[in-house]
């Protein structure tokens, strides 16, 4: 099984990739964690992209294009994928078709913009231990200080305010039409992605199911 998650930043696409990837034993790949991965182990990408993550907007598609097709040959995507992140603009769409990609069905979820702001400016991460809090859905013991090392907890740059309004419009602008892309192509299913993660992976399994 060959799948994409579309949505905007914030719609929950890293919880459903990573359950959806479990329930079909199928690799996860998140474009958005390996570029953080390398930001944190400070390689050569790493440095070059740092500046697009902080400011939330996004990295040249040659750059990820690369990240993605290495990524696509290792062993365990043999079984299937799930890409969670990419692709985000028409071109590289386009790349995944050079690299001789078929996708199965690519899963649009759906979230309003407003609440996708009240659910990223609720975040909060420790910046000793990188254990991740929501002032509404995943409180620390003790308000705005890490439960593991007692740390203050802050906001990450790219869930600042400001940045998560940039990111969104870049969505509208640079991503949204792959929902087009891919509606014209047959292969597209939406869900809404409001309510808890569980309600939303149990939509995306039915649909999926039903379409298959
Ligand atoms: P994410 O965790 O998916 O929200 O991605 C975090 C950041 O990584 C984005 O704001 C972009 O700067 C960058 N990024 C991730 N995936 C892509 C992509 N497919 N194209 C361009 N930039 C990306």
């Amino acid at each position: 099984m060959r799948l994409v998650l579309l949505g905007p930043p914030g719609a929950g696409k890293g919880t459903q990739a990573h359950g959806l990837s479990k329930q079909y034993h199928i690799a996860q790949i998140s474009t958005g964690d390996i570029f953080r991965q390398h930001i944190k182990q400070n390689t050569e990408l790493g440095k070059k992209i740092q500046v697009y993550l902080d400011q939330g907007i996004l990295v040249p598609d040659e750059l990820v294009n690369h990240v993605v097709e290495v990524r696509l040959l290792q062993e365990d995507c043999k079984n299937g994928f799930i890409l969670d992140g990419f692709p985000r603009t028409i071109p590289q769409a386009e790349a995944l078709i050079s690299m001789g990609i078929d996708l199965d069905r690519v899963i649009n979820v759906d979230v309003p913009d407003e609440t996708i702001i009240k659910r990223m400016g609720g975040r909060r991460v420790c910046p000793a231990c990188g254990a991740p809090y929501h002032v509404r859905y995943h409180k620390p013991k003790h308000k705005d200080i890490c439960d593991e090392c007692n740390q203050p907890l802050i906001i990450r740059e790219d869930d600042q305010e400001a940045t998560v309004r940039k990111r969104l419009l870049i969505y509208h602008e640079m991503t949204k039409p792959l929902i087009k892309y891919y509606q014209s192509k047959n292969i597209l299913l939406t869900v809404q992605g409001m309510g808890d993660a569980e309600e939303i992976s149990e939509k995306i399994i039915e649909a999926l199911g039903e379409n298959a």
